[in-house]
């Protein structure tokens, strides 16, 4: 009898749960059984291991009894990570590698018929658990997998293109070799060269944004086709400052959960513009095993959403959560994983069906009916969660056909870091974030404009949500204007930019 023990890991949500895969051989009915896994992937990992040891020239033990247990058994565990850590116990159990070697790393591979490892996803989710474990095993993995997991610092990674690379390190004695080890990728390609400056005209919308990226303020902007919503969309994140270190990893965990990291984009704030006809568990995340949605994979960065009412209702409803915790917890049967999903919202849509309500140049062909219909497609409590509003008007040809004149990307973006520069140091955290005591404290209002603000609320018919959005949009005012103190001027603009839609109290 001969047992070898391996460490590995799953991944649950962004976590990245250690596993324990026990190999073990006796004598008896020759068999091999797999314990800890769905039943169709344990055949698909029984076979591919099998062929992977033959194939790469080793014995494979066909007159043992083998038992591989994946443990705990009620985490979820796709197969393919786990072949390698199989194939190698096996080896270990039957002292074809050294057993004592292993204890030093984690293995995670999928394996080839031929031996060749395969990338696993969310090899960041596992390097990330590692650093915040502080343990000194080495990570084990595919070489695409290895390249983006040496994206945290301080770690050792060995990568590997087949199982034999693998064996040579685990050999008793003097014969085991070193790997190599992984080195980071960060090619930082510089950012979007998008300028907020090819946008002409629309000064109330390039203003509405510049005060959402101060703050981190949500945006809704309403207009005809055509207007430059999109374009505006694209050019928000050049408003932003760069992401933190902590910030670019988790963006890149995310999305590496997905397959859809691409180091030469490290440190840059992804935009994701989904198309309205995707569906719930596109946009929030779920499936077996439950993947991150457009809305993790914009953890950090944008979600653009255009033609908001055009999204199913249902959709746009799951965004409401997220939307106030910065996080998304997606159950299926009896389990729970959780994402981050702490994303910037730029929404587009038209004002009605023919998109020209309210144009100074075209007329619109809707009822009043109509377009209270299309307005109405969202619902009150998910408008009440989008800070901003603002219209994006057609422009006049004389505007569009003059040289652009406005501000460059750059000069917005200046602003906009000197105010996010005096929300962390105020009080730790973005406007959009304040809660509770913490809006009374830095929101403070002299009594004048105290009045001001109650007069307008009752006349528009506010909510004590809709209230407070108001007094952190203007605390938002104030800091890109480097006012400690809240004026009746910037609760009145913060007042316009969110009277866009009628249905909007
Ligand atoms: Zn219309």
């Amino acid at each position: 009898m001969s047992l070898a023990v391996l460490h590995s890991r799953a991944l649950d949500g962004l976590a990245a749960p250690e596993v324990t895969v026990e190999v073990h051989l006796a004598n008896g009915l020759p068999s091999f059984t797999l314990v800890g896994l769905a039943d169709t992937e344990v055949k698909e990992a029984r076979e591919r291991v099998r062929a992977a040891l033959l194939h790469s020239g080793f014995e494979f033990p066909t007159n043992k009894r083998i038992t591989v247990n994946l443990a705990p058994a009620d985490l979820p565990k796709e197969s393919g990570r786990f072949d390698l850590p199989i194939a190698l116990g096996i080896l270990a159990a039957s002292r074809q590698i050294d057993a004592e070697r292993l204890a030093r790393y984690e293995f995670a591979g999928e394996l080839s018929l031929a031996g060749d490892l395969r990338p696993v996803r969310g090899a960041l989710a596992m390097s990330l658990a590692l650093r915040r474990l502080g343990t000194q095993r080495a990570l084990v993995l595919p070489q695409l997998s290895a390249r983006e997991a040496a994206l945290v610092d301080g770690l050792t990674i060995h990568p590997a293109a087949h199982l034999l690379e693998v064996v040579q390190m685990l050999l008793p004695g003097d014969a085991a070799q070193t790997l190599p080890t992984a080195v980071a990728e960060r090619r930082t390609t510089s950012a979007s060269t998008l300028d907020l400056r090819d946008v002409k005209g629309q000064a109330g919308a390039k203003r509405a944004l510049e005060i959402a990226a101060a703050g981190g303020h949500s945006v809704l902007m309403v207009g005809p086709p055509g207007t430059g919503k999109s374009m505006l969309a694209q050019r928000f994140a050049g408003l932003l400052p760069p992401l933190s270190e902590m910030q670019a990893l988790e963006s890149a965990a995310v999305l590496s959960l997905n397959n859809s990291f691409d180091p030469r984009r490290w440190g840059q704030r992804v935009l994701r513009t989904p198309h309205h006809s995707a569906s719930s568990v596109a946009l929030v995340g779920g499936g077996s095993p439950p993947r991150p949605g457009e809305i993790s994979l914009a953890h950090e960065g944008i979600l653009f959403l255009d033609e908001l009412p055009e999204f199913q209702r249902a959709a746009l409803e799951a965004l409401r959560e997220p939307l106030e915790t910065g996080r998304i917890v997606i159950s299926r049967a009896a389990r729970q994983a959780e994402f981050p999903a702490r994303f910037q919202l730029i929404a587009a849509m038209n004002p009605c069906a023919c998109g020209h309500h309210g144009s100074a140049l075209r007329a619109c062909r809707c009822s009043p009916d109509s377009i209270a219909r299309y307005q109405g497609r969202l619902s009150g409590p998910l408008l009440d969660r989008i800070d901003v509003q603002v219209e994006v008007p057609a422009v006049p040809a004389p505007v569009l056909a003059v040289a652009p004149d406005g501000e460059t990307s750059a000069a917005v973006a200046a602003r906009v870091a000197a105010a996010q520069a005096r929300q962390h140091e105020r009080q730790g955290c973005l406007n959009a974030a304040l809660a509770g005591d913490a809006i009374d404290v830095h929101c403070a209002l002299s009594p004048q404009t105290t009045q001001f603000l109650q007069n307008a609320a009752a006349r528009l018919g506010w909510s004590a949500r809709s209230f407070h959005r108001v007094l952190r949009i203007a605390r938002s005012v104030a800091d890109l204007a480097g006012e400690p103190q809240l004026q009746t001027a910037h609760v009145a603009e913060a007042i316009q930019s969110r009277r866009v839609l009628a249905s909007a109290a």
